[in-house]
């Protein structure tokens, strides 16, 4: 296995990715990070090249992909963040790492196809035979990288991620991003990442409760949410995790690493699901609720329309 610019990906990510790939892969694997894209959107590929398997990674490009912190005030859309935003950017350079070699490992139980096949439906993404091959081929690929992801989890509390500070490319995009201010608050993520830091943690309690439900349907602040944080504290309390960053006013935070995440996340599940169901419930409500009212604007509206005589 070789390496090269692997100091532009967080530390620890060889080590972690030799380990992992089977073995007939990791004979003959070269990966190559570049300090710039090559196509738009490209995360990174792989191929076969006189005699080596080439795995090519573009790091800006995955930077430029991770989950935005959230704005402050906001905490409704949850969708991509999994965790504080080290631990996020670190999941996603070994995903992307893993799915180029779960092409690789995958690659013999594609189907027989045309040469030009998967650049033809990579070019289109439409209904057509060859986009469906590329959408299989992917969707191949993420699934061995999540089933290695899993390993990964099962065996090591931290998803492998290194303790300290993530270094390389993702490094600096995370260091700049404490400069930017719009819209999105990054320096609210990067102290919670400092705090989590010092502690050992990767998630929050709100990552959890986004965790335990990656949509939340309504309007559920978790960040805010009282409630449900005491819920996530007392059951991480009973499975003994008391994984905290005291700050100077003496307030704990709590933080959890990813597999008490993923436990708590197991015993909060059934616990949430009335909530759930609930706040579903009222969702449901609002719409039928908003979709009366716009009905009687509308009825309203022709009405009016229909009023031929003037008024005065
Ligand atoms: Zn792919």
């Amino acid at each position: 296995m070789e390496w090269h610019g692997e100091r532009l990906l967080p530390r620890g990510l060889p080590e972690l990715v030799y380990e992992v790939a089977p073995r007939w892969i990791a004979r003959d694997l070269k990966v190559i990070a570049y300090p710039r894209q090559k196509q738009r959107g490209i995360l990174g590929c792989v191929g076969w090249d006189d005699g080596w398997w080439v795995v090519e990674l573009f790091p800006t490009v995955i930077c430029r992909h991770l989950p935005r912190p959230l704005p402050e005030q906001c905490a409704t859309d949850h969708r991509d963040v999994v965790g504080t935003t080290r631990f996020n950017a670190w999941s996603a350079f070994l995903h992307t790492t893993l799915h180029e070699i779960g092409h690789v490992e995958t690659g013999r139980r594609q189907p027989w196809v045309p040469a030009g096949t998967y650049a033809a439906g990579r070019s289109r993404e439409d209904d057509s035979v060859a986009s469906h091959y590329v959408r299989y081929v992917e969707q191949l690929a993420d699934h061995w990288a999540e089933l290695t992801m899993d390993r990964i989890g099962r065996r090591d509390p931290r998803l492998g991620q290194p303790e300290g500070w993530i270094g390389g490319l993702p490094g600096i995009y995370l260091l700049k991003g404490t400069k930017r201010r719009r819209g999105v608050d990054w320096q609210g993520a990067f102290l919670e990442d400092y705090r989590a830091a010092r502690c050992g943690g990767q998630l929050a309690v709100h990552h959890v409760l986004s965790l335990a439900w990656s949509s939340w349907p309504g309007d559920v602040p978790l960040r805010q949410s009282r409630p449900l944080r005491r819920l996530v504290q007392r059951e991480a309390a009973a499975l003994s995790i008391g994984r905290h960053y005291i700050d100077h006013a003496g307030r704990h935070h709590h933080f959890f690493n990813y597999g008490e995440a993923v436990a708590v996340v197991e015993r909060l599940r059934p616990l949430l699901a009335p909530m759930r169901a609930e706040a579903e419930a009222r969702a449901r409500e609002h719409a039928a609720a908003a979709a009366a009212l716009r009905a009687a604007c509308e009825g309203l509206a022709s009405a009016s329309d229909r009023d031929d005589d003037p008024l005065f």
